[in-house]
């Protein structure tokens, strides 16, 4: 076969490097699959590129715009995935763990995709939360913002997801505004460098936007500075040795750690053998163990179980992992494919070594295994191996040493306590999952285990068919975990887009920042005019138009009407003596909902026109009652304003129910589309 030579792409081009060559071998047979090397980049211009093209081009896009580009993106990977496919079995990966890797990692762009056009405004600004009022009269107002960091994203990423991990880093940091360097790890650039191409291709991103490094980073860190994140997926002593970096403590780079991790997996002390929760633990764990051939940052590696069920277990997995069939990966037969390379099972034996000074193997042997389609000493294979502790609170190995390949340790718990103790002796994991029905073994559990883990996966039957499993990361939950796990955190939706972004607290008059974040915040100058504010157009609409209406008088015949109308005859509407006995009526008082029925009918302008549809209320608060007798007025306010798609769009309309004296009956949101 003969070898790739994986490029690079910096400063706009694909670059050849001039040297510094290293080889990368097929997991599988061997052989010398690519040629990777970075010598001869200039790394300082690489980031300067990002830092003075790729961030102002991604900056001058709205949140849409980039959810659109992340969109494309995914369909063009998916469009030619099954090159992906290909190529992707030279890292010993099977089809399964390939579609984790590439399908899961087109999946991530279109979940930020969808989250960057749901949940992001049509805008360059973020905003935090609700604005606070600091003055006295309100002339002065506090807003938190985000806005993109104007530096680069450097991601360094592991092995084992060449694809996903590029992906699940990339489409936060894009979303966010913010361009990327990626460095994917030798022993599966090849991979990550064909998905990079395909994105190129696709030919969509800006200018600047990303940049790949095939092999060493050089001394792209000492041109880093406090706009820049480091993303780093790897061992702990690589991330301890970066986070370390002279540059990165004097100009206080961000730096995502995401390292080992020792995740645990416990049975419920309800669920005995013969349970649901049982054999679904016994799947899990087994599935744990093979799927990417164990090399998972979240595979379960601690597998605690109560003390009197451990044989039962031992006996039931067993019977599993005699099952796996290892071999070529494109077997369809295969179950488990290789590790990555020679050197990482050299590495995991020898963990296995370690960990066989405080426990038994029961199942596999480290140094041989039997292959089927392939060579098994020229591949990378290896043999599932499970091991047994009696003790283990007599050894720190078992919570320490990480092998990072189809190894996993039984170990025998007490009681719960017991049972949470050892799952966070790991000194904090990604995630850890609990097989249990009972759910006061499951709040037990979150409150004595919530401060390890960055996950917890709570399975039992009635999750199970739909369950994501312990070891699947998702886009929309968050990925990372305190400690030993690198106390990093990535995803988890729009969170994940805020670490590439500053978070500032704006302090000002309601006018100005309402003009800086375009929207009506509290306080700010309303206008008025002749025409009424539904015969106007999504785009002729200025934020702050607000209509004041007439007032109305509910009378109690109104009440009673709407009471026997509706059905609703609550008492404090209803019964006038138990109503002046309530702490809060006084006395019968109006509906809620008629209060909201006549604020729209105070405000709604009935002919046909630009306003489609109303469809929702939000924030809604009943401020005060009213009483029979009490005359009622409705402010409406234009608040803020997102184009859904060229036809129309959403204005939030802020609404103040006021009384005769002015004081506030009710506030709430109303949301309506309108024709552009
Ligand atoms: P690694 O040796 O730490 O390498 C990780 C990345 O760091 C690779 O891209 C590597 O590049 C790069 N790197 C290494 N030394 C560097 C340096 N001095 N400067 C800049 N970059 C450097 O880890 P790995 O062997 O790829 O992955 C296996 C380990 O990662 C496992 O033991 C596992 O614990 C951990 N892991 C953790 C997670 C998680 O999410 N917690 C996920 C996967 C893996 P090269 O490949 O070019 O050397």
């Amino acid at each position: 076969m003969k070898p790739h030579y994986v490029l690079n792409y910096a400063n706009g081009r694909w670059i050849e490097p001039i040297g510094g060559w290293a080889e990368v071998m097929c997991a599988v047979t061997g052989d010398v699959v690519a040629v990777v090397g970075s010598q001869g980049l200039n790394f300082a211009a690489m980031a300067e590129y990002a830092r003075c093209v790729g961030g102002p081009n991604l900056r001058a896009l709205t949140f849409h715009d980039r959810a659109k580009i992340l969109k494309a993106l995914a369909e063009a990977l998916m469009a030619r995935k099954e090159e992906l496919y290909e190529i992707s079995y030279h890292t010993g990966a099977t089809r399964q763990d390939a579609w984790i890797d590439i399908e899961g990692g087109a999946g991530t762009l279109f979940s930020y995709a969808s989250k960057g056009r749901r949940e992001l405004p049509d805008a360059t600004l973020l905003i935090d939360g609700e604005a606070e009022k600091i003055g006295k009269t309100g002339s002065f107002i506090g807003q938190h913002v985000w806005s993109p960091l104007q530096g680069v994203a450097v991601q360094i990423n592991a092995f084992n997801f060449p694809v996903w991990g590029m992906l699940e880093k990339l489409a936060p940091a894009l979303l966010a505004g913010v361009p990327v360097i990626v460095k994917p790890a030798s022993a599966s650039v090849y991979l990550a460098e064909h998905a990079f191409k395909i994105m190129i291709a696709a030919d969509v991103l800006p200018p600047g936007a990303v940049q790949f490094i095939a092999g060493s980073p050089g001394d792209l860190l000492d041109h880093l500075t406090g706009q820049d994140v480091i993303s780093f997926t790897g061992s702990a002593a690589t991330a301890a040795k970066l986070k370390g970096h002279p540059t990165v403590i004097r100009e206080g780079v961000r730096f995502i750690a995401e390292q080992d991790s020792l995740n645990a997996s416990i049975l419920g002390p309800d669920a005995a053998p013969g349970s649901p929760e049982f054999d679904l633990f016994v799947r899990e764990v087994a599935k744990e163990m093979t799927v990417k051939a164990g090399q998972k940052c979240t595979a379960i590696r601690r597998v605690i179980v109560p003390a009197a069920w451990m044989d039962d277990v031992e006996v039931a997995l067993v019977a599993r992992l005699s099952q796996v069939v290892v071999g070529d990966p494109r077997a369809e037969t295969t179950r488990m494919g290789s590790l990555i390379s020679r050197a990482q099972r050299d590495d995991v034996r020898a963990k296995v070594a370690e960990l066989s000074e405080v426990a038994t193997v029961v199942f596999g042997d480290p140094q041989t295994v039997e292959v089927s389609g392939a060579d098994a000493e020229a591949g990378a294979f290896m043999s599932p191996v499970l091991l047994r502790c009696i003790d283990p609170w007599a050894g720190d190995a078992i919570h320490d040493v990480e092998a990072f390949g189809p190894v996993a340790t039984l170990m025998p718990c007490g009681d719960l306590e017991d049972a949470i103790a050892l799952a966070n002796r790991g000194k904090g994991s990604l995630v850890a999952s609990l097989f249990t029905y009972d759910p006061a073994v499951a709040r037990q559990a979150v409150l004595g285990a919530g401060a390890f883990h960055g996950r917890l996966a709570i399975i039992d039957r009635d999750s199970a068919k739909e369950s994501t499993g312990h070891g699947s990361p998702l886009p929309v939950l968050v990925h990372g975990g305190p400690g030993r796990a690198g106390g990093g955190e990535e995803m988890g939706g729009v969170r994940g887009v805020t670490h590439y972004m500053q978070r500032t607290a704006l302090q000002g008059s309601p006018r100005t920042l309402s003009a800086i974040v375009g929207q009506q915040l509290i306080g700010a100058p309303q206008t008025t005019g002749d025409v009424h504010p539904f015969r106007k157009r999504y785009g002729e609409l200025e934020l702050g138009y607000t209509l004041n209406t007439t007032s109305r008088t509910i009378s109690l015949e109104d009440i009673e009407h709407f009471a026997h109308f509706t059905g609703d005859t609550f008492y404090a509407h209803m019964d006038e003596e138990a109503a002046k006995a309530s702490p809060i009526f006084g006395g019968r008082v109006a509906h809620g909902y008629l209060i909201l029925s006549f604020a729209a009918g105070l405000f709604v302008d009935p002919a046909p026109g630009p306003v489609l549809a109303n469809y929702g209320l939000e924030s809604l608060r009943f401020v005060k009652p009213m009483k029979p007798g009490d005359s009622m007025s409705v402010a409406l306010t234009a608040k803020s304003k997102a184009l859904r798609n060229p036809q129309m769009g959403e204005v939030r309309w802020g609404v103040v129910v006021t009384n005769q004296d002015g004081d506030v009956a009710a506030t709430y949101d109303l949301l309506t589309m309108n024709a552009v």
